[in-house]
């Protein structure tokens, strides 16, 4: 978190709430990070303390068992995990997206049923399963199928990328019920982990991130009850695409609490590292360095605030959230390409931590949208 100098005054619950998941994320989840990343450990045994800070279901209203947090709060949440460990927040994230969707589009008897549980530590993680092997960014391209038979959808088909997958107690799928009227043929379904004819694939091999659990579900004849269906028929693509705009914002705060952290270890080594006879950190080039990424890490802040702010006002704000992943993540790039330079060779070794925030890193100018798609839907905006 920065300070309220850069021109946002934070709430008082704002504060409380980045500070405490800080304190909650250093003592917690900082001193495994490292294993978990090297053995690709799933951060399950985390899932009921951080339900019980409320985030698996932040911005869910109280009543429905979530934390009833604006979306300035989860970004600073967000942030403040990241600082900690990648792999979980994307674990949020895409949990955070699956209980919005339920939140907001669900029905009374849906909400009883997946996201109370849910939110209360007791089904696990959520996903959100869009992307396909051959639909990422084209999303509207999917092929998975929910044909409707008597009171059963009969999904089938697979979905690629999907984060939390083998752990999820429900996955939010997309699939066509009516596959020839493409984006308007899609639906969004709940389905339960276990379900007959659902099947998890084995887990990515990754670069970074590498405790978020990535893998594919496949669908082959997968009944699940007509009371699954999330929000009106064939409203699926416009679910998606508004649970992204929301879910933007928490990748942008992912890409700060990472660039913090490899920030702080950079700071940390030049001063401890000796060439020439003083420290790194006496150096012109190395301070310039410095001044280059807090600027980069400022301004995303700045970007990532306004734009939760814009979702807090309930605008629509999908091009500022944009801005703000497409900054935040290419900004990371830099800095902890540079974090790594003045490293020197140590920046290469599994032994120091940047080497694993470069890595984990680079999927934030892939997933929720790649670069290319933030700026399609930036300039959308600018040229009409
Ligand atoms: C670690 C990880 C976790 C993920 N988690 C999830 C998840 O939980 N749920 C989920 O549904 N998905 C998830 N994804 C999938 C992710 O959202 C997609 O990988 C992403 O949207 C890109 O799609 P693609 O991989 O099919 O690439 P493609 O769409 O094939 O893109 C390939 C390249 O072409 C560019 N490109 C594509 N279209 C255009 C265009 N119109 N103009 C210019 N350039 C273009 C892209 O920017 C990219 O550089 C995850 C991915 C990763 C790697």
């Amino acid at each position: 978190m920065r300070s309220d100098s850069l021109g946002f005054d934070l709430t008082d619950e704002q504060r409380l709430i980045a500070l405490s998941v800080r304190d909650f994320a250093q003592a917690r989840l900082a001193p495994g990070a490292a294993a978990r990343d090297r053995d690709g450990t799933f951060p399950l045994e985390f899932i009921p303390e951080l339900a019980g800070l409320g985030l698996l279901a932040m911005k869910v209203p109280v009543e429905e068992g979530g934390a009833g947090a604006d979306n300035v709060s989860y970004a600073l949440a967000m942030q403040a995990v990241a600082t900690a460990c990648a792999s979980t927040t994307v674990i949020l994230a895409s949990s955070n997206l699956a209980s919005k969707i339920l939140s907001d589009y669900g029905t009374a008897a849906q909400k009883e049923r997946w996201l109370v549980p849910y939110a209360a530590g007791r089904l696990g993680p959520a996903s959100f399963a869009l992307s396909e092997p051959g639909a990422g960014s084209d999303a509207a391209a999917l092929r998975a199928t929910a044909i409707l038979d008597g009171n059963h959808y009969v999904l089938d088909g697979s979905k690629m990328w999907i984060t939390s997958g083998a752990h999820a107690g429900f996955h939010i799928v997309f699939a066509k019920s009516d596959p020839a009227a493409g984006s308007r043929g899609i639906d969004c379904f709940v389905v339960e982990r276990g379900t007959p004819g659902l099947t998890v694939g084995k887990e990515e091999e990754k670069m970074g991130q590498r405790a978020s659990g990535t893998v594919a579900l496949y669908f082959d004849r997968c009944r699940i009850p007509r009371e699954n269906r999330i929000g009106p028929e064939r409203g699926g693509y416009g679910i998606a695409l508004s649970a992204l705009g929301g879910g933007r914002v928490g990748i942008a705060a992912l890409c700060l609490g990472i660039g913090e952290a490899a920030l702080e270890e950079g700071r940390r080594y030049v001063h401890e590292r000796a060439v020439f006879g003083k420290p790194l950190a006496d150096f012109q080039n190395t301070q310039f360095v410095f001044a280059d990424c807090r600027m980069d890490l400022d301004a995303a802040w700045l970007l990532m605030l306004r734009a939760a702010r814009v979702l807090d006002k309930k605008e629509r704000g999908a091009s500022e959230s944009s801005m703000a992943k497409l900054f935040a993540s290419e900004a990371l790039g830099r800095v902890v390409d540079r974090m790594v330079q003045v490293h020197g060779g140590y920046g290469y070794s599994k032994e120091y931590a940047v080497e694993r925030h470069y890595r984990d890193a680079r999927v934030t100018r892939i997933y929720e949208g790649t670069s290319e798609i933030q700026r399609l839907v930036i300039a959308r905006d600018v040229l009409g």
